[in-house]
């Protein structure tokens, strides 16, 4: 049925694939961010941050050729994975058995991951082209997830865990930070990938923060005001937000209208949305 070079040489069902071959006859898809992991210390590396243990809910985004499920199940008896190619889910449902591997072919983005319960562990090594979203998407779920460890574009690892005042804190670092903590773990050479991107990657670790130290009251107004700071980051926040943010909230928040949005925390964001809705 699929694409991939998988062996099969167990008696009693498929054995867990011992070295990392190349896949034949599977030409990576771009429009799917495929580069597949190669680099069998990085592979331990990620398991050894991600620390799994019998009993954890690991969900694993896009498994491709299994090189990271392979290693995960190692250490753990069974992983739910959601995968949109179908021929390489084709591989994974060859080489992995039904007790190891709960397979859901599907785009991740539209992903209900309510539906397969609490305390959620998600890894993987994300198609570059959907990470944003898809990080989006999680914080929907947020309150069913205990972790997650992501292989991204370094770039966009920086821009998550910037703190303010960083050139590169932005939208995205605001809007993460308010939910997680966010850990940049290591990086990863293009070296480490087949075919090799063009960029260099990161993993990182997000945990939910739990409680939120700081609570939007209207959670839609708060990300208004992050999106229109930044998509002004040059001008002050009196410029940038003008047909939002009415001069007297910024005494109001205590925030200095004068100021740049990359200077901004996260609970000055908060303090400046929230006090909108009184002034
Ligand atoms: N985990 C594998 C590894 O490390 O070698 C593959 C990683 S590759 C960068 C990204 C994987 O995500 C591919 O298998 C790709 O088909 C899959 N993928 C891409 N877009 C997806 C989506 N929207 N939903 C689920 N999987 C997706």
């Amino acid at each position: 049925m699929s694409n991939c070079a998988w062996r099969k040489d167990s008696p009693g069902g498929f054995a867990v694939r011992r070295t990392l071959r190349p896949v034949a006859g599977h030409l990576p898809r771009r429009r799917f961010g495929q580069n597949f992991l190669a680099d069998r210390s990085v592979i331990g590396k990620i398991v050894a941050a991600i620390d799994p243990r019998a009993g954890d809910r690991l969900i694993e985004i896009g498994p491709g050729q299994g090189a990271l499920t392979q290693a995960l199940l190692e250490r753990i008896p069974h992983l739910h994975a959601v995968e949109i190619d179908r021929d390489l889910a084709g591989g994974l449902l060859a080489h992995f058995t039904p007790e190891q591997l709960s397979l859901h072919v599907g785009d991740a983005l539209a992903f209900d991951f309510a539906a397969l319960g609490e305390d959620l562990r998600l890894v993987g090594n994300l198609p570059y082209n959907i990470s944003s979203p898809l990080l989006f998407h999680l914080t929907d779920h947020i309150d069913r997830i205990r972790d997650c460890h992501f292989m991204l574009q370094l770039e966009v690892v920086e821009r998550m865990a910037a703190a303010a005042g960083n050139k590169t804190y932005g939208r995205l670092s605001v809007m993460l930070q308010y939910w997680y903590r966010i850990e940049r773990l290591f990086r990863v050479a293009p070296g480490s990938f087949r075919p090799a991107p063009k960029v260099e990657s990161a993993v990182v670790r997000m945990t939910p923060r739990r409680p939120l130290p700081v609570i939007a009251h209207d959670y839609g107004v708060f990300t208004r005001v992050v999106a229109a700071a930044f998509s002004h980051r040059r001008k002050t926040l009196r410029n940038a937000l003008r047909d939002l943010v009415p001069e007297r909230a910024y005494q109001a928040a205590g925030v200095d209208p004068a100021l740049r949005p990359e200077t901004l925390g996260v609970a000055e964001f908060v303090r400046l949305a929230d006090a909108i809705a009184v002034c």
